[in-house]
């Protein structure tokens, strides 16, 4: 597998890091550029599993504003990210709605919630 540029987001320092699977020892990582152990959990989590968490509007009736902002609770799969943008594209929700209420509920089966993350009347 190629060796990819990951940089780390867990603190300001924003080390670069390049990382690799060993040839002869598959699920393991070589990695250079790392400060600290987290980055090296965070280098692993995004060379096998990226994730991000999701933020987007739905449609909103009857409210002040046109849409409403969301996001996921939780990070997702960024493999899943182009169906959770749609599927979430797909929401129509009534006001009023409360900062914190689930507008969509375990989104594509992920776990995760889409949380409104304003309230409006
Ligand atoms: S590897 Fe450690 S020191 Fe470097 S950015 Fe990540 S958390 Fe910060």
């Amino acid at each position: 597998m190629a060796e990819k540029e990951i940089i780390c987001i867990l603190c300001p320092l924003g080390c670069r890091m390049k990382v690799k699977e060993k040839e002869d020892q598959p699920g393991e990582l070589s990695m250079r550029g790392h400060k600290c152990k987290q980055g090296k959990t965070y280098a692993h989590q995004e060379f096998y599993n990226p994730t991000r968490t999701l933020t987007s509007t739905v449609v909103i009736h009857n409210a002040t504003l046109p849409r409403l902002p969301v996001k996921t609770d939780r990070p997702i799969s960024k493999n899943l990210i182009m169906k959770a943008v749609e599927e979430i594209a797909r929401a129509e929700v009534e006001a009023p709605v409360k900062m914190g209420d689930v507008i969509i509920e375990n989104l594509l089966g992920t776990g995760s919630n889409v949380l409104a993350t304003r309230s409006l009347q």
